[in-house]
Formats: structure tokens, sequence, C-alpha cells
């Protein structure tokens, strides 16, 4: 990929046995961009693949478009097929904490930034069909937008509850709670949202569906969002 694109892949860190690596395009500049990442859940192959697949399609145009990527966040987790890291921490839940290497080496390399758009990408066993968390400081809002980008690829999940709370058409807009993230531990999407985001999606495609497909909603989506932001 980074032969092909121009844009160097760089070592974030060493943690957990493995080299993470991420890329940030020479377009990035301190404000703007997008924010994408992916299989921070070791068990949630199809996020890393799509971002993979994606980063390298675009060819040289990678380095033109404003993005910093960090498609693999728990290889160890991805190797074991784990949602957890190898202490057996839920990196997902751990973005308060000072004392996790990745989470860290994360931090550093986004100190600075406020992107334009950041998105998770997430897979669900649980899941019927494609839907996504979205918090933003801005408006109209996007998400209705990104997933009908995907549905041709994978319906919009039809449950009325996800995950405990309401959805509507496949789309979580919940208020940030921040006694309950006291509780359960800051997420990515949280951490984003707080200091670096204007608008922040956590995109979830479907475990059980075949993985051709979920790596091609996702991309859809990756696709829906740089179009909005580069125009
Ligand atoms: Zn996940």
């Amino acid at each position: 990929m980074a032969r092909k694109s121009g844009v160097p892949l760089r070592r974030l860190v060493r943690a957990d046995g493995y080299d993470h690596y991420y890329l940030r395009t020479p377009a990035l500049a301190a404000t703007g961009g997008i924010y994408f990442s992916a299989g921070i859940h070791g068990d949630e192959p199809g996020s890393t693949e799509a971002l993979i697949t994606w980063a390298e399609r675009q060819g040289k145009k990678l380095a033109r478009l404003p993005l910093l990527l960090l498609p693999c966040l728990n290889p160890w987790g991805l190797v074991a097929n784990i949602r957890l890291n190898m202490m057996g921490a839920d990196l997902n839940r751990s973005f308060h904490r000072t004392d996790l290497p990745i989470i860290d080496a994360v931090k550093r390399v986004v100190a600075g930034h406020r992107f334009e758009a950041a998105s998770m990408l997430h897979e669900d066993y649980d899941g019927q069909g494609i839907y996504l968390y979205e918090v933003q400081l801005v408006r109209p809002y996007w998400g209705e937008a990104m997933l009908a980008a995907a549905r041709s690829h994978i319906p919009i999940d039809p449950r009325l509850r996800i995950d405990g709370r309401k959805a509507v058409n496949g789309i979580h807009r919940r208020r940030i709670d921040m006694k309950r993230f006291a509780r359960i531990g800051h997420p990515e999407a949280l951490w984003l949202h707080l200091k670096h985001s204007n608008r922040t999606f956590t995109v979830e495609t479907p475990s059980e569906f075949a993985l051709e497909r979920r790596v091609a909603a996702h991309i859809a989506v990756i696709e829906e969002m740089v179009r909005r932001v580069v125009q």
C-alpha cells in the first residue's frame, strides 16, 4: 500500500508483541480531514480488511486526500480472533487510561489535530444489518446518507433497540452520558468527539454476513464520508 500510494507506512508503537502502523497523508493539515480507524476489537476483521482494501485502491490519489489512517489497532486480537488486547483490556473502553502503550501512541499522533470527521469501523455479532452511532458538533447529520451508501451491500439493521438502546433506521444518536462512560470506560469515539472531531461515527457491520459484503459496505461508508469532507 505504501509503495503504490507514495504515502509511507509509519510505525505507531510496538505493543502486545506486534508492531502497529498508521498512515498520515501529506494533504492532512492540523484542521480538517478525516480520522479512520479499524480493528480495535480483534474479532472484527471486516473493519481492518475494508480500510486497507479501500486505501490500496486509491493508489496515488491517497496522498491527496487529507487522512489519518489507523487500520489495525489490535493486531494481537486480530490474529487470536479475540475482542480484547493481550492483557484482557477492551481498548475501546480505555481512552481514559494512561497505562496502555497503544492508547498513548494514538493520542500522540492525533495531538494538535482537529478533524472534520472521524469514523471508527467495527463489527457486531448480534447485528442484523449495518448500523452506526453518530455524535456531531455541527449539523446537518450525515448518518442517513452514509447508511444509504452502504445498503446495496448490506441492508440497514431493522432492530428498534440496538445494544439496549433505541435506534431509528439503524442510527443511534445518543446524548453523551459522562456518568455512564465513567462506569464503562471511555471509547475511542468519545475521546475524539470531546477533543478532536466535529463529526464522529462508529460504524458496525454484522459479523454473520459474508466477509466480502461487510468489506464492501464499510468501503461504501468510507467513500461517502470522503466525498462529503473533500468534495
Ligand atoms: Zn467493535
